[in-house]
């Protein structure tokens, strides 16, 4: 027989984080944008008086535990008030993608029947365009104050200082078991509906802790944090609350994320870390760029940029090293794994190795922190080695792993060994570095074997008169699928097919040369910027290569 261990039983809640942050780092700085013309500065403890204020408004409003609160917002401090406040007090945070489209934000307010839209100004439009067709909602916060207040055409509209300024600073978190549903976020929905991953109070606090870990994004009380990300894109990365875990400052950019917001809000509050998606990165080194003459890029003290949501290019990570002297740190994962999954920290054979030798494992995706296991598996659910070699499916397990989409029975999203499958297919070296090569759907299989259009699109953009590439499989009568390279030239180049595979046949496989190159002037994109590639296989349904013997 086991024996019990005889410590304290305690349940991991949101509402011990804002509460440590809040008594041991009151004084440090949120440092809100909330317009490109106004910033608000606030504090760990503000954030705690504030939520605690908002959470006992929500109460008089008839919030019950379990229920839904959405939030159409960007980066600031109300929005993080009501992460702690909502969670906190029982109920459920759901942050919707406003870049969806309005067909797809009705859906998932619907679907996740909200009682109540808090939202910034900038997006009351398309509020109001959709308010009839949201039968649960019962009112609408606009995140302002008093004096600020539009008029809008929107049933039961409340102001958000209103309320703050009303609720009493009183309020005690209740003790909720640390399996309490705490916020919900949607799938941006490549393929089919939008799906709901439910997130848990217990995954979120553990999700939180991996992030703080030297060789998860080493997160600490030194730290000032510029959040990139948006706090509708999977919780920011986790990191509010890993933020408020360590008490590291926070710096919320609002909706200016251009690269000229980005660098003056680094050169004024010290960032030392941040966080974002590539596209983002590019506006800053635009920005950086054309500004060099300038600039005094000494006066930035970054030193380390977590890059995900879509590869890091190689070229990135070399610019942030030569330029900033910032290491980027590559993350994998999805709104599926919290998101934080693996994460590209170097081993310690790995540390002294050449700028270009370091590159080359700093563009890929990093290695799996504790408590998410990685597997990749053959189409028949074989587990292949990790031999860099072998290429397959990857798989994970882990605390803050999905179990099951919103509104599924639990376990309904894992097989029988509780693996989640996740659609990326990579390899993994002997060191244990995940490299994605593609997603299962885009992957082109051709005559048995599988041709990479992630690594077909990378050559391809390395071509310098390309702004943009895509690679989709498209039928062939021997071959079953051929890669179809898509092409967007720069502004102004003119660029001919045979240009392209001259450039392409000396940098891969001869074999996965692309059987024909099509010029567009622009490729379709979902909401968190990834290429839509659902909408180019419909658009070249028909196109008949022109290897096909047929
Ligand atoms: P969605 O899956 O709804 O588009 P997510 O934000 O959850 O939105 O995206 C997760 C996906 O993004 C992953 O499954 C993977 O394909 C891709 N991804 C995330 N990080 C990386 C990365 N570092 N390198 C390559 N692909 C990545």
């Amino acid at each position: 027989m086991t024996m019990l261990g005889l410590m304290q039983q305690q349940d991991l809640r949101i509402s011990q984080l804002i509460e440590h942050a809040a008594t041991h780092h009151a004084q440090v700085e949120i440092v809100s944008h909330v317009s490109d013309t106004r910033s608000y500065r606030s504090t760990w403890g503000e954030v705690r008086h504030r939520a605690k204020r908002l959470a006992n408004a929500l109460t008089d409003l008839g919030v019950l535990p379990g229920q839904r609160i959405a939030t159409l917002a960007w980066n600031t401090h109300r929005h993080l008030e009501l992460y702690f406040a909502v969670a906190g007090m029982g109920a459920v945070s759901h942050t919707v993608n406003p870049r969806l489209f309005a067909e797809q934000i009705s859906y998932i307010i619907n679907h996740a029947a909200d009682e109540y839209v808090f939202f910034d100004l900038g997006f009351a439009e398309q509020l109001v365009a959709i308010a009839g067709q949201l039968p649960t909602v019962k009112g609408f916060v606009a995140l302002c104050e008093r004096s600020e207040m539009p008029a809008l055409d929107l049933p039961n509209l409340l102001c958000y200082e209103d309320l703050i300024a009303q609720a009493s600073p009183d309020f005690e978190w209740p003790q909720l078991d640390e399996n309490t549903a705490s916020s919900l976020c949607y799938t941006s929905g490549t393929t089919g509906n939008p799906k709901g991953v439910l997130y848990s109070h217990r995954s979120t606090v553990l999700h939180a802790w991996a992030a703080c870990t030297v060789d998860g994004l080493g997160l600490s009380a030194r730290d000032s944090v510029l959040l990139a990300v948006p706090m509708f894109h999977v919780n920011a990365w986790g990191i509010p609350y890993a933020a408020a875990m360590c008490g590291a400052k926070l710096v919320l950019p609002g909706p200016g994320v251009g690269g000229e917001r980005l660098y003056e809000h680094m050169v004024k509050e010290g960032c030392t870390f941040s966080l974002g998606v590539p596209t983002v990165w590019l506006g800053f080194f635009q920005y950086i760029e054309s500004q060099r003459a300038q600039l005094d890029l000494t006066q930035l003290k970054l030193a380390r940029v977590v890059v995900g949501g879509s590869a890091a290019p190689r070229a990135m990570i070399e610019k942030f090293e030569t330029l900033l002297g910032t290491y980027v740190i590559q993350a994998w994962g999805m709104t599926e794994t919290s998101p934080l999954a693996t994460i590209g920290n170097l081993l310690p054979a790995q540390q002294d190795l050449p700028l270009a030798r370091r590159f080359d494992i700093q563009a890929r995706q990093g290695r799996a922190i504790f408590g998410i296991e990685v597997g990749i598996f053959s189409p028949e659910g074989e587990r292949l080695p990790h031999d860099g070699q072998r290429v397959g499916e990857i798989k994970v397990r882990g605390p803050w792993v999905v179990s099951a989409y919103y509104g599924d029975r639990a376990g309904a999203a894992l097989n029988d060994e509780g693996w989640f499958s996740t659609g990326d297919v990579a390899l993994i070296d002997t060191d244990g570095f995940v490299q994605i090569t593609d997603r299962t759907k885009d992957v082109i299989k051709s005559g048995g074997e599988w041709i990479s259009s992630i690594d077909l699109e990378n050559v391809a953009v390395g071509h310098p008169k390309v702004q943009e590439a895509a690679v989709i499989g498209v039928a062939h009568s021997k071959w079953q699928e051929r890669p179809l390279l898509i092409v967007v030239p720069k502004a102004g180049e003119s660029l001919t097919a045979a240009e392209m595979t001259d450039f392409m046949k000396d940098r891969v496989a001869r074999w996965w040369l692309p059987d024909d190159v099509v010029f567009v002037d622009g490729l379709p994109h979902t909401a968190t910027g990834k290429l839509l590639k659902t909408q180019l296989r419909e658009q070249f349904k028909g196109h008949r290569l022109s290897t096909d013997p047929i």
